[in-house]
């Protein structure tokens, strides 16, 4: 992906063969597992949970984001992970949203100093699993095994809890050989499902025709409906949206703009640049992202938007996470401290304006 460049790249989900979303290709990616850049030196469990239900976040996406002028970036990776649970995510609050950044300079000890070839036999040359362990449901860094076989890793006793009533209390000690086929016929409902994250640039048309009250007021009323707005402002009056409207009109008449030429997107990027907000409040100011823990200053990077969320509560379940937009913010010298483990970076949480709170 360009940087610092005045166009957008904007993401859109498609099916892919998943041996082409492994590690080795260094893919951008939602759902599954992680693709790994680094294959050692994982994030540590504790990173990874949730701090309202305590249980592991849900690997979300990764972006590959390498910078060119930075000879440390060359392959960099961002990982996004959540809890999907509605009820560990009050509005505008990130605190169970964890982004991580790791780079790698083109000369590493993993991968070859030359692009990788497409070819499925050696997708999995190299992975994170030559490296440790790691966990049968979620891909992460494991640490323990199944007391009965020792056949299976496990992050955390919730995924090996999961792992023996979705699959092995019926294979456990029996036909170790075939872990393989195991593998591929395994329930496994932690996991969203798996896409590519593909990238292309963001056109705009020269002049954009402005449009009638109604027609505004009509599209807020639908997009409302479709983003699992509050409950009460759905069905609300339009005399009533209207007094809304007002105070946020600005703002989300310009989200709404630009999403509508790609109504598809589930993510910006622009480094550098300033996020598309979806509504006046809740705007973070400079004092409100954190610097690195290098000292240099935080940017902004990409943001991902509402229709994402369908990706994620496939299953009817009413009370997943939501949001308006989630907005992340780098390191603005992508510092080296992400070739070694896995750097925290900041993410900020925008949800839907509801003024019926006020
Ligand atoms: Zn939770
Ligand atoms: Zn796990
Ligand atoms: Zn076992
Ligand atoms: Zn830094």
């Amino acid at each position: 992906m360009a940087s610092a460049s005045v166009s957008v790249e904007l993401g859109f989900l498609e099916k892919r063969t998943p041996w082409k979303l492994q590690s080795k290709f260094f893919p951008s990616k939602f759902g599954g597992t992680p693709a790994w850049l680094r294959l050692n030196n994982l994030p540590n469990r504790s990173d990874i949970l949730c701090k309202t239900c305590n249980k592991p976040l849900s690997f979300i996406l990764q972006v590959y984001a390498p910078i060119q002028d930075i000879e440390s970036a060359f392959h960099r990776t961002l990982f996004l992970f959540a809890c999907v649970n509605g009820k560990c995510n009050p509005r505008n609050n990130n605190t169970n949203f964890v982004v991580f950044r790791n780079q790698l300079p083109r000369k590493n000890e993993i991968y070859s100093f030359e692009p990788p070839v497409y070819n499925e036999k050696l997708s999995l040359d190299p992975s994170a699993s030559k490296y440790q362990p790691l966990c049968a449901i979620c891909g992460c860094a494991a640490s323990l095994k199944c007391s009965k076989c020792s056949e299976v890793d496990y992050c955390c006793e919730d995924h090996q809890d999961l792992d023996w009533k979705w699959n092995h209390k019926n294979v456990c000690g029996k036909e170790s050989s075939e872990c393989g086929t195991k593998k591929k016929n395994m329930v496994n409902k932690f996991l969203l499902p798996e896409y590519e994250l593909c990238i292309e640039t963001e056109e705009l048309p020269s002049t954009t025709p402005e449009k009638s009250d109604t027609d505004k007021m009509e599209e807020y009323r639908q997009f409302m409906k479709s983003v699992k707005a509050p409950k009460e402002m759905q069905d609300m009056p339009l005399d009533d949206l209207d007094i809304i409207m007002k105070e946020n009109d600005k703002a989300f008449n310009k989200f709404q703009k630009r999403i509508k030429l790609e109504p598809e997107q589930v993510l910006r990027y622009q480094r550098e640049e300033t996020p598309l907000w979806i509504s006046a409040e809740h705007v973070p100011s400079a004092e409100d992202i954190p610097n690195c823990s290098c000292g240099a200053k935080r940017i902004f990077e990409f943001q991902i938007m509402p229709q994402l969320l369908s990706y994620i509560s496939l299953d009817g379940n009413e009370d997943t996470v939501d949001w308006g937009t989630l907005a992340v913010y780098t390191c603005s010298k992508s510092c080296e401290q992400g070739i070694e483990s896995y750097a925290r970076e900041f993410i900020w949480k925008q949800d839907v304006s509801d003024n019926q709170q006020q």
